[in-house]
């Protein structure tokens, strides 16, 4: 059974008596978008309360949960579930869709501490699984450093740290890395200037030890990184440098 309705953005199987699906674009013709941390707004589509939005009423009304789309580029779902349909709101036409554990939230302005909370769960369910896709796929599935390819032990390193205000999950902030290039970014143990070269902690390259050491970081230093194909994917200059900055000053 397909899971997505391309032309409409809203899956409504026969044999099911609710919505089973819908997808949230920034650039389509609704204005879907995230009203607050793991929820978005769903626009009906022309029709009223009848046609496609029926059975997305009923999703709400028979409280089952339903898979949010969201596109994240031409080609690249995140599938976000389970989601629920926590709001309705007949007269402006439009549903609010959000994670099953913030639906409880949807319906009332939350208090600090419920806001703090969305924010956790929203990051953890949708930013950083987003996040790791996107760098991932920028970076073809393999390690920027050293071209190693298995996804089960690759993530996507931040090069403005996640705890910073302007550590965006945005893809040009993030190289694909495998666990151990990872951990070594950001423990400094390796550097990547705004060139994208590939440096080692100087106290590291004079270490004398086994294989790890020798073949998988001080073989590294001087050479340059695997940058994504697409341009506009790249690691962001500034953003290498200010952290290029913090490796040298070590
Ligand atoms: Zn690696």
């Amino acid at each position: 059974m397909p899971l997505i309705d391309y032309s409409r953005g809203i899956r409504n199987p026969q044999a099911l008596d609710a919505t089973l699906s819908v997808v949230s674009s920034a650039d389509g013709p609704y204005s879907d978008e995230q009203v607050a941390p793991g929820v978005w707004r769903y626009d009906f589509r022309a029709g009223g309360v009848g046609g496609d939005n029926r059975k997305l009423i009923d999703a709400h009304r028979l409280g089952v949960t339903i898979v949010l789309f969201r596109k994240l580029r031409p080609n690249l779902y995140q599938a976000i579930y389970p989601a629920r349909v926590a709001h309705v709101d007949l007269e402006n036409a439009y549903v609010l869709v959000s994670l099953e554990e913030l639906a409880d939230l949807a319906d009332h302005e939350p208090s600090a501490v419920e806001r703090h909370w969305a924010e956790y769960i929203a990051k953890r369910r949708v930013h950083q699984p987003a996040f790791r896709g996107m760098v991932l796929k920028a970076y073809d599935t393999q390690c920027t450093v050293c071209r190693f390819k298995h996804a089960e032990l690759l993530d996507a390193a931040h090069i403005t740290a996640d705890s910073e205000a302007t550590g965006d999950a945005v893809v040009t902030n993030g190289m694909a890395m495998c666990k151990i290039h990872h951990a070594a970014y950001d423990r400094d143990f390796l550097g990547v200037t705004p060139d994208y070269t590939i440096k080692i902690n100087t106290d590291l390259l004079n270490e004398v030890d086994g294989p790890m050491l020798k073949h998988g970081l001080q073989e590294m230093h001087n050479l340059q990184i695997q940058p994504p194909v697409r341009s506009s994917e790249r690691p962001s200059k500034e953003r290498l440098a200010a952290r290029f900055a913090a490796f040298s000053a070590r």
